[in-house]
Parts: C-alpha cells; sequence; structure tokens
C-alpha cells in the first residue's frame, strides 16, 4: 500500500503506453470520502474536494501548512477538545505504526468569513510505512457526522422531554393515589366520628356563633325530647332555665374567642319543661381554614347522680346527728367529769376568799376580790361547757365566726393550765406571723386545745424533763396546722390503737373517763378537718390537727 504513494510509483502502468494511465490524483480528489494525507510533521501534504469542501476550505490555501493551524478548536467553545484528540490519535498512529480509529468528535470548522461551525466527525487515522517500517503518511479519512449527531440529539431531546412527560405523569398519579388516600381516610375519619356522635351516651349538641343549634344527636333528643329535626334551626337557649339566659351570651363570647370550656355542672330544660342538671362542656368548632364557626357542647345529664348525692348528704347528716345524740349520751356521764375541774377551782377560789375575808383587813380586801375574780372565771369557763355541749348535741348550730387561732390558742392555753399541775412545765409557742383567718367554733377549738393540753401536762408528771411546745402554720394549701407536742412518756400501744374510741383512759378511777380525745376528734371533724397523733423523734407524743381555710357548711 506504501509503495502506492511513492511518487516514482503513482504512474502505475506506464510501460504500457497503450493503456490509458489512471490518474490517481485526479482519481484521489475526486474520490467521495473525505480524505486528508499528512506527513509525520503533521503538515498537509494532500487532500481530496470532499474534505475541502465538507470544511470549507481550499486546497492551495491549506496544502503544505500544519494541520492544527488551518484547524484549530472553536475558541468560544470552552469544551472544545477535538484538536487535541486528533493531536493525541495522530501521535499514537506514529508511534505505533497502527490505524487509530476514533470516537466521534466535535471539532467545529471555520467559514472563509471566520465564524465557526458546528461540526461533528467520524476519523479514522491510517498509517502508511515505508519499506522500513517508518511511517511515510498519514491519512486522516473522516466522515461528516454532523447530521447524525443532530438527529441523535433531537431524538434524544425527544425522549428525554418524553421520559419528563412520563415522570411528571407518575408524579401526578401518585399525588392522586395520595389525595386519594387520605380522602378515604378523612371520609372513614367522618364516618367514625359521626358513628361516635351517633351512639355517644352523651348529649351533643352543635350550635352556631349566632347560638342556632346546628346538630342534636340521638342521646341529645332522649335527653331533651325534642327531634333534631324539630331543634335544628332553633336557638339553643330553648334548652336553658329562664334564669340562666345570661349563660349562654357568656359561653358564646368565650367560645367565640377559641376558648374551650371544662366541665362545670348547670342546669337545663326539657321540652316537658322539667329541669335536668348536667355537667357540661363546651369547645369550638373550627373550618379548614381554622376560622371558629360554631362550637360543640357535650352534656350529661346527672340529674340521679346529684339526687342521690343529697340522698346519702341527708343520710349522712342523718347519722351524724344521730351519733351526736349518742355522743351527748356518753358526754352526759363525763359532763361531771368535765365540769368538776373548773367548779372545784371555782370553790378552791371562794375558799380561800372566805379565809381572806376572816383576816380581813385592807389590803387582803385586794386579794379577796382577785380570788373572787378567779372564781368567777372558772364558773363563766364551767357555763362555756355546758353551752357548748347544748351546741354540741344540735340544739342549735355552732357559731361559726372568722378568728384569729393565735389569739384563740393562746386563750386556750390559759384555760387548760388553769388547775392543772404545772410545776415544772416549760411552754413554748410558735406561731406562724401570717396564719390565716380560721372559720371555727372558738368554744369548741378551744375545748379540744385544752383537753389535748391537759393530757399532755398529765402525760408529764412522771417525767423529769417537762416541755410543751404549741405550734400552728399554715400547712397544704387551705389549711392550718396546729401541733401540741410534749415530752411525756408517749403513748400505749393499746391507748394508740384506739385513741379516740370512747371509754380509753389510762387514768385512775374517777380522773379519767377516756372521753376527751372522741370528743375533740368529732369536733375538728365537723370542722372538716383531722385530728391524729404521733410519736416524736425521742420521747413524747405530738398531736396534730388541721382546720380548713375556707368555710365548710354548718352541721343540721
Ligand atoms: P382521759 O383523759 O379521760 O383519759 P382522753 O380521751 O383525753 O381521756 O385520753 C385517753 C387516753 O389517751 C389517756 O388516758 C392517756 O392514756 C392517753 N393520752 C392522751 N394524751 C396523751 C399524751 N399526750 N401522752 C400520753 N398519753 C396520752
Amino acid at each position: 500500500m506504501g509503495a502506492l504513494l511513492d511518487r516514482s510509483d503513482i504512474s502505475v502502468g506506464s510501460d504500457q503506453p497503450s493503456t490509458p494511465e489512471v490518474d490517481f490524483r485526479a482519481f484521489f480528489e475526486a474520490t467521495p470520502g473525505l480524505y486528508l494525507v499528512l506527513d509525520p510533521a503533521l503538515n498537509i501534504r494532500a487532500v481530496n474536494d470532499a474534505y475541502c469542501r465538507a470544511t470549507m476550505t481550499k486546497r492551495d490555501e491549506i496544502l503544505g501548512r500544519p494541520l492544527f493551524d488551518v484547524f484549530p478548536d472553536n475558541p468560544d467553545d470552552a469544551g472544545a477538545d477535538g484538536a487535541r484528540n486528533l493531536r493525541a490519535s495522530l501521535n499514537r498512529v506514529l508511534k505505533l505504526g497502527l490505524p487509530d480509529a476514533m470516537a466521534v468528535q466535535k471539532y467545529d470548522v471555520r467559514s472563509p468569513e471566520g465564524d465557526f461551525e458546528e461540526r461533528h466527525w467520524s476519523p479514522l487515522n491510517i498509517p502508511l510505512a515505508d519499506s522500513d517500517g517508518n511511517v511515510r503518511w498519514i491519512i486522516h479519512r473522516v466522515e461528516d457526522v454532523t447530521g447524525l449527531v443532530k438527529r441523535n440529539a433531537a431524538r434524544d431531546q425527544i425522549a428525554r422531554d418524553q421520559q419528563s412527560l412520563i415522570d411528571r405523569l407518575r408524579g401526578a398519579n401518585r399525588e392522586l393515589a395520595q389525595a386519594n388516600e387520605a380522602n378515604q381516610r378523612l371520609e372513614d375519619d367522618r364516618l367514625s366520628l359521626a358513628r361516635i356522635v351517633e351512639f355517644s351516651q352523651d348529649a351533643i349538641i352543635g350550635k352556631s356563633l349566632s347560638g342556632l343549634v346546628t346538630s342534636f344527636n340521638p342521646a341529645a333528643e332522649a335527653m331533651f325530647g325534642y327531634s333534631s329535626a324539630e331543634i335544628v334551626g332553633q336557638p339553643v337557649t330553648l334548652l336553658f332555665p329562664t334564669d340562666l339566659l345570661d349563660e349562654e351570651e357568656s359561653i358564646l363570647s368565650r367560645v367565640a374567642r377559641g376558648e374551650v370550656i371544662e366541665t362545670y355542672e348547670t342546669r337545663r330544660v326539657r321540652k316537658d319543661g322539667r329541669e335536668v342538671i348536667v355537667s357540661l362542656s363546651v369547645s369550638p368548632i373550627r373550618s379548614s381554614t381554622g376560622a371558629i364557626i360554631g362550637a360543640s357542647k357535650i352534656l350529661r345529664d346527672i340529674t340521679e347522680r346529684k339526687q342521690a348525692e343529697q340522698r346519702l348528704n341527708d343520710l349522712q347528716a342523718e347519722i351524724l346527728h344521730l351519733s351526736r345524740w349518742n355522743t351527748a349520751g356518753m358526754m352526759a356521764t363525763t359532763l361531771a367529769h368535765e365540769l368538776n375541774q373548773p367548779l372545784a377551782a371555782g370553790l378552791n377560789y371562794v375558799r380561800a376568799a372566805e379565809r381572806t375575808m376572816q383576816a380581813a383587813d385592807g389590803e387582803n380586801l385586794l386579794r379577796v376580790r382577785e380570788l373572787l375574780d378567779k372564781a368567777a372565771a372558772q364558773i363563766i369557763r364551767a357555763g362555756a361547757i355546758i353551752k357548748h355541749l347544748r351546741d354540741f348535741t344540735g340544739q342549735r348550730s355552732t357559731d361559726r365566726t372568722l378568728e384569729k387561732l393565735d389569739t384563740v390558742l393562746e386563750e386556750a392555753l390559759a384555760l387548760g393550765f388553769v388547775g392543772a399541775n404545772v410545776a415544772g412545765v416549760d411552754l413554748s409557742t410558735r406561731f406562724d406571723p401570717f396564719l390565716p383567718l380560721v372559720p371555727i367554733d372558738r368554744v369548741q377549738i378551744q375545748q379540744v386545745v385544752v383537753n389535748l393540753v391537759r393530757n399532755a401536762v398529765e402525760a408529764m408528771q412522771s417525767v423529769e424533763r417537762r416541755q410543751l411546745v404549741v405550734s400552728a402554720s399554715g400547712t397544704d394549701p387551705g389549711y392550718v396546722l396546729v401541733r401540741i407536742s410534749d415530752t411525756g412518756p408517749g403513748l400505749s400501744p393499746e391507748v394508740r390503737q384506739r385513741l379516740f374510741q370512747p371509754f380509753v383512759t389510762t387514768k385512775a378511777a374517777g380522773s379519767g373517763m377516756g372521753m376527751g380525745l372522741m370528743i375533740c376528734q368529732e369536733i375538728i371533724k365537723s370542722h372538716g378537718g383531722r385530728i391524729w397523733a404521733e410519736p416524736h423523734a425521742d420521747t413524747g407524743t405530738t398531736f396534730h390537727f388541721i382546720l380548713p381555710v375556707s368555710a365548710v357548711p354548718d352541721p343540721p
């Protein structure tokens, strides 16, 4: 092959003049493929017409010039690499002496006006070697595949467009499916909600912000005696007792502000005029945009529960009353004991006054008056005990007034110490300076304190260290706590178990009836409080009682 292009061999068959000579140059130049012949220095040494046409060049302008001067890369195309790839392929051909087929290259061509036109080429570089095997020429054959590439590109674009359409359709389908699912779920929710409303035991009533009934479930029909058809569209105030019409206004204005009205008890009226006691809660209904468009009310008829509660209260009151009478019976027995002390003390004072009068002189008269005052105080106390016993047996309601507990306790301590053997007893009081006022029957509470103090003082007779601490403080919200603490021997287990029961006593016959603590408990309980005893750390007992700060109703 290489020999064909040797200048000497070009005139094949020159020794046969009869045969017309093949003009290889004309043949080459006219051949329809695109051919360029390069020397090893990559100068253009031959080019055919088709190549010139395709690259918009003229043979005489390019022959002899370096390939890459004639065909540089398009300077406006930053990614242009046609020249570089071609140079690499030609170098491989020179080095290896083997043909090199290149992938399709984008290699723009320059028009005579100097503009570059987009072109795509499929090049093949073929070496022609001399008899020594050295590459003498490189035939650079290219095919202009611009049309093909562009068609491919157009086809790719169509394929891409179709794909993106398919993707968009798929996406839309998916969204549709999800929306369907969501709709289904909403529909399911709506149905189950509707079922809940329908089968609810509680009346559920919907109303508009203007107070018209918008829905009325079967439980509401049963509770109020209206059918849904007859009440929907009517003002919800049809269900209100006349004295509670204001309530609806306040409910509507609170709901309009978005408030939820927690369960409360109130009254409503049935179609037949009968009132029902209901527990009621109201919450706003919002539109899908969040605007408040109405309210839903849930009502439960608690008339029966209320009546049962009332019966129970009546019963309890009855029992309390009876137990008071019982207690009164027992108290009659202890009355002697309770009265014994102040009367005996009073008597002592009178006797002392008598004795003092026998040796009457001006100075002793003062003393006599003092003794008589003390006797009078004891007699007044005895009177108070009797009055209180009357109160207690329910002949009249007790006198509850708001009292300052520290004053009440101070007085009770003074009373408790009278006539008791208080020798060696060290009393200290600790009263919280911010004690709230408590609604109490002063005499009753003082009776409790006197009793507890006397017990404490008596218990401490048997011990050396006799410390009595009385304190009052605010405790759990709503209560005050009173503590009476002694250093006596503590409660024996038998007493401890039955402490507040009647006839529990360890005192010698005649000095104790075992009624005091039981009465204390009755009094504290009737005040809505609680009393209990606890041993304290070393030795001794602390009695505690709490009293509510807010009033409890008077016992009947
Ligand atoms: P009484 O004083 O008539 O015995 P109470 O009901 O007041 O009746 O007391 C019952 C018993 O509880 C007393 O006999 C005593 O044994 C015991 N007790 C009460 N207070 C104390 C106390 N602070 N320390 C030890 N024992 C006590």
